[in-house]
């Protein structure tokens, strides 16, 4: 069962970020689940296979059916890069964030990559325990984001 969810009451980043299209036709279910939040990763309604990100059809079996499993927003830091280039203006003064691959603790071939929003100075630890939070950034877009934990 996945954790009570948090919803961030202050933003991460700044305002001006580009953002990602929640009305996405392919990505849909993972940014309404998101809005609920739950953390979602597409699975394939023929053979069960999952994947992230979302695509068209199944990388398994190539079926189109795709629906949507819930997980428990709860995984391990398999890797990570510190971004220390401001990529867009908006990042102009914000300095350094993380950018982490997080393993899935119910999907274990499963990595999500997402913003470590308390990674000390010099990164998380491989293999760290983190959890999902979730950012409003807009008026109908809610981003999962990673924050360390116990475990
Ligand atoms: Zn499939």
């Amino acid at each position: 069962m996945p954790d009570a969810p948090e919803f961030l009451d202050e933003p991460f980043f700044p305002e001006g970020m580009s953002q990602p299209d929640p009305d996405d036709p392919i990505a849909k279910g993972f940014w309404d689940a998101a809005k609920e939040g739950r953390l979602v990763v597409q699975a394939c309604d023929d053979c069960g296979a999952v994947q992230y990100p979302p695509e068209l059809n199944c990388h398994q079996c190539y079926g189109f059916e795709m629906g949507w499993r819930t997980v428990s927003g709860r995984g391990h830091v398999w890797s990570w890069v510190e971004v220390e280039h401001p990529a867009t203006p908006a990042l102009q003064d914000f300095g350094a964030y993380t950018v982490a691959l997080v393993e899935l603790d119910d999907l274990p071939e499963t990595k999500l990559l997402g913003n470590v929003i308390d990674a000390p100075p010099g990164g998380p630890s491989i293999g760290q325990a983190v959890r999902v939070v979730f950012e409003r950034t807009a008026e109908d877009l809610v981003q999962p984001r990673w924050r360390l934990a116990e475990g």
